[in-house]
């Protein structure tokens, strides 16, 4: 027997229709390119989405066509996200920090038709744009004032673009499974693969994004959206924001501690979230101008992900902040939350280093997302929190294949998708991410966590940051060395620093030796590139 309700396509344009109605007041702030600070509220960004539904109909943009964009967090890029998904196209979001030739590659891949670009990326898009076969015209998001001088072919401005469109648009009812957007990962191996996220995935993910066991996130919000809106939506923030109609405050291109810690202030912002390398530069920032965050910031909960939250940064947040981490995991094949990590009843009355420790945990599976850990040969390990191995997930917002079957079936024959993580789940069901599968220290036939190396060694007070890679070894196959950046001004020895790691990890782990850098090599998602790194010190030589 069929139940007896009313059937509603779950739809991107239904999340701003709601906020129109139900928050139309509630502010979108956002730092321009331009420079100054732009307010409009999500009204206008209704109106505004409307009229670039009817800009992109009339220039003939059919059903599924894919629309790039290479944009900053900004109110502009947020009218995108649901214009072009709302009248059933899907918008491609571009990293701008990938090289010249990733990039086109990945707009030919996906035949994008049209290119809004923000002005810091003009000069990048008056390179590539002979080469980008499918894309019929360039569109700056700017006014008719700041337009580029630039030689490109169909050069169009944004705000002309929409400014005589009809501010009334009859969002199409599609179904809920039509893909909304996509967005390419940038795999070390191999050409980067697109994503194709959903109507469905987008409001599934968005409900769990913004239940207590997620980000909590409600009208009471004023949210710090640092994560990128060029890298997995932004972790689903623009819709998730909608939903829930909280504030947001984008930051556009300005990520500097200064530039982040002004508009925490200014904007009341309660939530924030970011990579560790964003906040480890807002913490810097904090401690070197002496500011007092706890007396001057309303900021109540910081959302870590993208790569381990260091404990030294979780401790900060508590200690200066009076903010409460809470550490996230995913993948751009996950939408991209798997994990939030909360505390239980039972860890009610825990003192700061328990609640650090568990806090550098990645957290328990949301509702939607099964998740198990296996053996190489597949077979299934237990949650005791101490065996590790392949982390696999499975849900309704996790991908089924790439875009166009690229790299071929993605799922196991029971529908499970390989993470490429290696984790540990203990009794509770947190989950702990040891390391990326491919970077995991094999040494003597056991394996050494490089992430739980490099977050006790940027605890030490002279360190800004640390990575840990395996380097051969005649006997153990693999020692760890550990790589730091020191902070300005600050100095430590190799025999100072392995004498701190000394009682916080097992002894076998303490790495053979420190190399001392200037800077560390990260990924165009703000990840350490362990594989350049390798490369980098491909004819190190450990001290035997
Ligand atoms: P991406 O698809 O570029 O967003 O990268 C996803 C990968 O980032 C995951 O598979 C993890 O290896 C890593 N990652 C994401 N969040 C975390 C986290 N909280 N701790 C450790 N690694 C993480």
């Amino acid at each position: 027997m069929l139940g007896l309700m009313q059937h509603h396509p779950l739809l991107i344009s239904s999340l701003i229709e709601h906020a129109c109605a139900s928050h139309p007041d509630t502010q979108i702030v956002s730092r321009s390119i331009e420079g100054p600070i732009h307010r409009c509220t999500y009204a206008d960004v209704g109106r505004r989405a409307k009229q670039a539904a009817n800009a992109l109909s009339a220039l003939g943009v059919q059903p599924g066509e894919r629309i790039g964009t290479l944009a900053w967090n900004g109110y502009r890029h947020m009218e995108l996200y649901f214009g072009v998904s709302g009248m059933g196209a899907v918008l491609h979001t571009i990293n701008p920090r990938l090289f010249a030739e990733q990039i086109e590659f990945i707009v030919n891949d996906a035949e994008d038709q049209y290119l809004f670009f923000d002005l810091s990326f003009a000069a990048l898009v008056e390179e590539l744009a002979p080469k980008l076969s499918t894309v019929k015209a360039f569109i700056a998001l700017c006014d008719r004032a700041h337009m580029p001088a630039l030689d490109i072919p169909n050069l169009r401005c944004y705000e002309e673009l929409i400014a005589d469109q009809p501010e009334q648009f009859e969002w199409p009812l599609l179904d809920e499974n039509t893909a909304s957007s996509m967005c390419y990962t940038s795999g070390t191996t191999g050409n980067p693969k697109g994503v194709l996220y959903s109507h469905r995935s987008s409001l599934l993910h968005s409900l769990a994004s913004c239940t207590a066991g997620g980000f909590s996130l409600s009208a009471a919000d004023s949210a710090l959206v640092v994560v990128p809106m060029f890298h997995v939506n932004a972790w689903g923030m623009p819709y998730a924001g909608a939903l829930s109609g909280a504030k947001l405050v984008l930051p556009g291109p300005a990520l500097d501690g200064a530039s982040l810690y002004e508009l925490m202030r200014d904007e009341g912002v309660t939530l924030a979230l970011g990579v560790p390398t964003i906040w480890m530069m807002l913490q810097q920032h904090v401690e070197k101008g002496c500011l007092k965050p706890r007396d001057e910031l309303q900021l109540n909960r910081v959302v870590i992900g993208g790569a381990a939250a260091p404990r030294a940064v979780v401790e900060r947040f508590e200690k200066d902040f009076d903010a409460r981490v809470v550490h996230a995991w995913g993948m751009t094949e996950m939408s991209p939350l798997g994990t939030v990590c909360h505390p239980l009843p039972k860890h009610a009355g825990q003192d700061l280093q328990q609640r650090l420790d568990l806090q550098s945990k990645q957290g328990r599976a949301l509702f939607g997302v099964s998740m198990k850990i296996t053996d190489d040969e597949g077979n299934s390990l237990p949650r005791d929190g101490k065996a590790f191995g392949h982390l696999l997930v499975k849900g309704p917002w996790i991908a089924s294949s790439y875009f166009r079957g690229q790299g071929g079936p993605i799922l196991d024959q029971d529908g499970w998708f390989d993470t490429g993580d290696i984790a540990t789940i203990d009794a509770d069901g947190y989950m702990q991410i040891t390391d990326r599968a491919k970077d995991v220290i094999k040494s003597g036939g056991e394996w050494i966590s490089s992430i739980d190396l490099e977050n006790v060694a940027v605890g030490h007070p002279a360190v800004a940051e640390a990575a840990v890679i395996g380097i051969a070894h005649p006997k153990w196959q693999e020692r760890p060395l550990l790589i730091v950046v020191l902070k300005p001004g600050k100095s430590a020895s190799r025999e100072e620093l392995l004498d701190y790691l000394n009682d916080k990890v097992a002894r076998w782990w303490l790495p053979d030796d420190v190399a001392f850098v200037d800077e560390l090599p990260h990924t165009a998602t703000g990840k350490l590139q362990k594989l350049k790194l390798r490369e980098l010190f491909r004819d190190y030589r450990l001290p035997l």
